[in-house]
């Protein structure tokens, strides 16, 4: 029978005070499941993404198991791995959060950041590191830390680390720590080089998996409007026109390229909307800057490329906004997901326009069922021409079919404008060569550079791509270079293969809304 109250499951008084000042009524299924594990010293092999507590789910048992014994000068007792400096920086600011109670000392190295704090904190002895494998190698190969000392491990969010190419130096990481010691390790996902990875490196793990919980995102409003222009200065009117119709409290909106991020916040800002942006050219104090302000409510709109997507724990977002359909429909998923946590209503909000049409058919594979339309679904015969006019003429800033502006004559929406402005005008803003993005050389990459050959193909269902809106934009510093391809199934094949496979159940279903 599954424990119910965090009295519990084996913590120790100064972590349950701390739950309680943190609001927490009951444990989360990760948390109840694999606290008690933990806290025994095995190994926990945990199959969780971001929104479940899992943060807590390894936080708490380690505070209680730290709470004994002290750290020695440059010897960390524990250490934590994650793919991103915002994760990093998260999990740290949960050990604050739950270690109010202890004295233990949290070192944090991350790239952007001045490391001399960090190093003291370190030389002194510190109770937990929480790192970027490159930046952890990095100080090791400069002597500055002796990992001999690490009696527990976490590794969180593997399979984003293999994203990202981090998994040849999770593994020289592993070499260098000691064989007995804890493992805890988290992955959403168990691609076979996950697999391979947990059964050379833990020691006969308890293996938990939880889903994210149903009532999260049930409570997500999925909706969609359709754009008859494919002008980014239409797609912003509406989307304003969308803002405005909808009682928002705060949104993130999501961008498929961060120039496009960079141009939305100056618009928005232009309009008189409290907005901030998040993406990769920002360095790493400016993006911190604009996390808290958006999280205190200074900002109430975060322009945000799909970095702002994986990961970051923003709580209480009321709405999303999809400026762009996602090229890829899990994307979509983590995108949405940042809004309707923990129980609360949430509504996600995508623009789509003729070009758009084959991401939201593979969307609505992935939710099994059609997406629900605010206003006016496109036409079978819009759709046609979209598809058309993709494969005849590429994408971004192709000017509309000549009839495709009558044929929407009737529904006039989105109609008096793309006849009142020159589709060249935004043609020629929305193509101003953008600056290159500056080398960020505080970036966070992986040691061993990635061959070439291991990034997933351009074309897709044996069609080249046009490149001019399909090409992925660059890389952000931190990112994942392409998204892995869905794993092939493993099993007898009677599941469905795919994306499907990552995505909650609960997901599959869109709710379907009264038309507005
Ligand atoms: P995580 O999956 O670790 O990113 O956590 C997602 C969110 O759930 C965070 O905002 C936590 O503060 C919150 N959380 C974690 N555990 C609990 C709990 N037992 N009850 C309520 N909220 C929780």
């Amino acid at each position: 029978m599954q424990t119910l109250t965090f009295a519990e499951l084996g913590l120790s008084a100064k972590v349950q005070a701390a739950i309680t000042a943190a609001g927490y009524n009951e444990p989360t299924p990760i948390q109840a499941q694999a606290i008690p594990v933990a806290v025994t010293g095995r190994d926990v092999l945990g199959i969780a993404q971001t929104g479940t507590g899992k943060t807590a789910g390894f936080v708490l048992p380690m505070l209680a198991r730290l709470e004994s014994g002290r750290a020695r000068a440059r010897m960390p007792r524990s250490l934590i791995l994650a793919p991103t400096r915002e994760l990093a920086a998260q999990v740290a600011q949960s050990f604050e959060k739950y270690g109010v109670n202890h004295r233990l000392t949290v070192a944090l190295l991350i790239g952007g950041v001045s490391f001399d704090d960090q190093l003291r904190k370190l030389d002194r002895g510190a109770d937990v590191l929480i790192a970027t494998p490159g930046r952890l190698l990095d100080h090791f190969g400069r002597g500055k830390i002796l990992l001999t000392g690490v009696e527990i491990l976490v590794i969180d969010e593997a399979d984003r680390m293999l994203d990202m190419g981090f998994i040849p130096d999770i593994e020289r990481i592993c070499k260098l720590l000691p064989p007995r010691r804890q493992t805890l390790f988290f992955s959403a996902t168990m691609p076979p080089e996950i697999t391979r990875l947990v059964n050379t490196f833990l020691n006969d793990p308890v293996r938990i998996e939880v889903a994210k919980p149903a009532t999260t995102a049930k409570t997500i409003t999925q909706l969609f409007r359709y754009c008859a222009s494919t002008e980014d200065w239409e797609k912003r009117e509406v989307l304003r026109g969308l803002i405005r119709s909808e009682n928002v409290k705060n949104a993130i909106i999501f961008c498929n390229r961060k120039r496009d991020v960079a141009i939305l916040l100056k618009s928005l800002q232009k309009h008189g909307f409290n907005a901030g942006a998040l993406h990769g050219d920002m360095d790493q104090t400016s993006r911190m800057d604009t996390l808290a302000k958006f999280r205190d409510g200074t900002i109430t709109f975060l322009a945000a490329s799909d970095v702002a997507a994986r990961g970051l724990d923003i709580p209480e977002v009321s709405h999303v906004f999809n400026f762009d359909v996602p090229w890829q429909s899990d994307d979509y998923v983590h995108r949405i997901g940042r809004t309707g946590r923990a129980g609360k209503e949430g509504r996600s909000l995508t623009l789509v326009t003729p070009d758009d049409f084959k991401s939201v058919k593979d969307i609505e594979k992935m939710l099994g069922e059609p997406v629900a339309w605010i206003g006016d679904a496109p036409t079978e015969e819009e759709i046609a021409d979209g598809s058309k006019r993709k494969r005849g003429r590429g994408r971004r800033g192709a000017a509309a079919p000549s009839g495709r502006q009558d044929a929407r004559g009737g529904r006039g929406r989105d109609r008096g404008r793309q006849a009142a402005r020159p589709s060249g005008n935004g043609q020629h803003r929305e193509q101003q060569p953008q600056p290159a993005a500056a080398a960020d050389p505080q970036a966070e990459q992986p040691r061993a550079a990635r061959p070439e050959s291991s990034q997933p193909s351009q074309k897709q269902n044996g069609r080249s791509k046009p490149p001019a809106r399909e090409a992925k934009p660059a890389r952000e510093p931190w990112e994942p270079r392409e998204p892995r391809q869905p794993q092939q199934r493993r099993d007898n094949g009677s599941t469905p293969v795919g994306l499907g496979d990552h995505v909650p159940a609960f997901l599959r279903k869109t709710t379907r809304p009264v038309q507005a």
